[in-house]
């Protein structure tokens, strides 16, 4: 039989996108939410929040090195915008084909009757933000919303794909012991596990836990668990 071609996760469709409206489209907001609905998207949740200078620069650190990258903090930092979690199949793809290309002119020849295409100012104005793929959706989710504002069902999901190092540090100790609750020790990939055991406080580890790490290669651990480890290895007892 011939194999099948493995599919990395990151080119799977995603059922989560990240969506916000940028500064000074706030008018926008009925067309938009219309838009988002007949484009087969369901809002799953939505919220306004602050886009503070720490938040700012972890969700755009790819651009931290642009001669534009200024501009862009005098334009978004501090100012509140309307973030939406959206659901459907492939929603990340139907939101970007929404969107249309980040340069409005672009769009307009590319995919007119877009957002940025129809109301785009510029490169930077273009209208709104959306989450390029399934890590970055994953990871928008935890760095938008709390964990109270998420399912489970989204909460597995953000937490099975994001990329943890690139929440808030306060955000990280809150999102480590989800990872220990919501899934078996043996589940996570030596990145969760690692991050769980660096963001966890060590009394929080939950006993199978604890048991299991035991039996993972040292190399694996990260500094502030490893002398904890050792211990329960030495002691050999589920000693906390
Ligand atoms: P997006 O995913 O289509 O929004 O594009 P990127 O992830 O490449 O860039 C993120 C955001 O940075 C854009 O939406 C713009 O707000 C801003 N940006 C990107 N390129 C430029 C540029 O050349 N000039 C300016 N002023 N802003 C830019
Ligand atoms: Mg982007």
């Amino acid at each position: 039989m011939r194999k099948k071609r493995e599919v990395p996760k990151e080119e799977l469709p995603s059922r989560y996108a990240v969506f916000f409206i940028k500064p000074e489209f706030e008018h926008l907001r009925d067309t938009i939410v219309w838009r988002i609905k007949q484009a087969g998207l369901k809002i799953a949740a939505n919220k306004t929040t602050v886009l503070t200078e720490k938040i700012h620069e972890q969700h755009y650190v790819h651009l931290r090195e642009k001669p534009f990258y200024n501009a862009m903090v005098d334009y978004f930092v501090d100012k509140p915008v309307e973030v939406f979690l959206l659901e459907g199949d492939d929603a990340v793809t139907k939101l970007r084909n929404l969107l249309g290309e980040t340069d409005p002119l672009t769009a307009k020849s590319q995919s007119p009757g877009s957002l940025r295409a129809e109301y785009g100012i510029d490169k930077m104005k273009n209208v709104g933000h959306g989450s390029d793929g399934k890590e970055a959706a994953a990871t928008e989710m935890l760095r938008f919303f709390t964990m109270a504002e998420l399912t489970k069902k989204q909460l597995r999901f953000s937490l099975q794909h994001a990329q943890l190092d690139m929440l808030p540090s306060e955000r990280k100790r809150v999102v480590a012991p989800q990872l220990f609750g919501m899934f078996e020790p043996h589940k996570l990939s030596p990145i969760q596990l690692r991050f769980a055991l660096k963001y966890t406080p060590m009394k929080k580890v939950p006993q199978k836990a604890r048991n299991y790490v035991r039996s993972v290669p040292f190399w694996q651990l990260p500094w502030r668990a490893k002398w904890r480890v050792a211990w329960w290895r030495l002691s050999g007892k589920n000693a906390s």
